[in-house]
């Protein structure tokens, strides 16, 4: 059979077959209603509590902070369309979220909102001092990510937090790509609101959480029935719910282990491209990165193509567009960092799983580079390049 390598974990991951497991009782004999009174009910209810638990203990918050979601993009929104029908005015973030808050906010700014994008630096780094320099004395909320879903940038999220918490704005952070992924601590982060996805941590499509500090109000984002304290109403994914927890769980237990076995494959490739392909750069900073992450920008071709081609010998990729596939505009993240539209669409990005080996890496740079050449030979562009010396 075709050899087949799944590198785009920071598009989605494989359940885990413990996950997997753990979740088939909610399919079958526990199918109760968690806000009914009998012994079905109860059960359902038991499974829900354990993995808000979890999923509080995975970022130290209380378990009474855990609201969950649909998804992150659920997340995301209701953080800021709280804020901002609480706080009103104005609102920062950067220029290098994902689309489930940029989004939001344009859909915001015609309720009325200001928005301010802080620009990041060239490695995608948001500074707090930019930060500061934004906040306003009707500003209702920052929201910037943890991680960067494309170039994998951690940012400096604890003194951002520090920021607010001195200026007395609410933070909220997207850690879609971060939970699970690196240590996240809400208390010591200073952190408000946090938005996270099991699907990206080894659990299922389709449920996330926000955590919200005790004490912030938010508006309920679903209205209908009592569950979730009344702010998200709707009858809990009982199985899926219990599916992030546990993936929580694992995820973090299993991260002492992981993440340095990650960083491992990540450098390895990192340096086998950089070494072994001319005109390759690297996308967002070296040092503070999400350990599962490379993006790369090869010059003189298309990602598109590159991803066909990778495609067709078994690997699974992504390029600057990230989780728009299908869009051919570059990446907003490659542009914010200075990249131009040509080279931000020569991008690669390969992020890792646990399932990923040594021999993965292996197989992408013996395969990566013939690739490349090929795909430049038959580019008019490179052509031109070379004539030009
Ligand atoms: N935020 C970030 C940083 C993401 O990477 C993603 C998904 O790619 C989301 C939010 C959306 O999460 P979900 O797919 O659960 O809606």
């Amino acid at each position: 059979m075709e050899r087949q390598v799944y590198l785009d974990n920071a598009a989605t991951t494989a359940v885990r077959p413990e996950v997997a497991d753990f979740m088939a009782p909610f399919f079958g004999k526990t199918y109760g209603n968690p806000s009914s009174v009998h012994a079905f009910g109860r059960e359902a209810r038991k499974a829900i509590e354990a993995a808000r638990a979890k999923v509080a203990a995975a970022i130290n918050a209380e378990p009474g902070e855990i609201y969950f979601t649909g998804s992150g993009t659920e997340a995301d929104n209701w953080a800021l369309h709280s804020a901002f029908e609480r706080g009103g005015g104005h609102i920062v973030t950067s220029a290098v979220e994902h689309h489930a808050v940029l989004h939001v906010c344009e859909y915001l700014k015609k309720r009325g909102a200001e928005v301010t994008y802080v620009a990041p630096g060239p490695d995608g780094i948001v500074g707090p001092d930019s930060v500061a320099r934004a906040l306003r004395g009707d500003t209702c909320l920052v929201s910037i990510m943890y991680a960067n879903n494309e170039i994998g940038t951690v940012q400096p999220v604890r003194e951002i937090g520090a920021v607010c918490r001195a200026a007395g704005v609410p933070f909220h952070t997207d850690a879609v790509q971060a939970a699970c992924a690196l240590p996240v601590d809400v208390k010591a982060d200073g952190v408000d609101m946090l938005s996270l996805s099991a699907h990206k941590f080894h659990g299922p499509k389709g449920v996330g959480a926000l955590f919200v500090r005790k004490g912030l109000r938010v508006d309920p984002f679903m209205h209908g029935g009592a569950q979730e304290k009344g702010k998200r109403a709707g009858t809990e994914n009982v199985a899926s719910i219990a599916g992030l927890g546990e993936a929580a769980r694992l995820g973090i237990a299993d991260m002492p282990v992981k993440i340095p076995a990650m960083k491992k494959l990540r450098d390895a490739l990192i340096d086998g491209i950089l070494n072994g392909i001319p005109d390759v750069t690297l996308n967002g900073s070296r040092e503070a990165r999400l350990a599962n992450n490379v993006n790369v920008s090869i010059k003189h071709l298309e990602g598109e193509s590159l991803l066909l081609m990778l495609d067709m010998n078994g690997v699974a990729a992504s390029s600057g567009s990230a989780c728009t596939s299908g869009s051919l505009d570059p990446s907003h993240v490659l542009l914010a960092i200075g990249l131009d539209h040509e080279t931000a669409h020569g991008s690669l990005r390969v992020t890792f799983g646990l399932e990923n080996t040594g021999a993965d890496v292996d197989y992408l740079l013996e395969i990566l580079p013939q690739i490349v050449g090929r795909l430049r030979d038959m580019s008019p562009l490179y052509e031109d390049y070379k004539k030009r010396g």
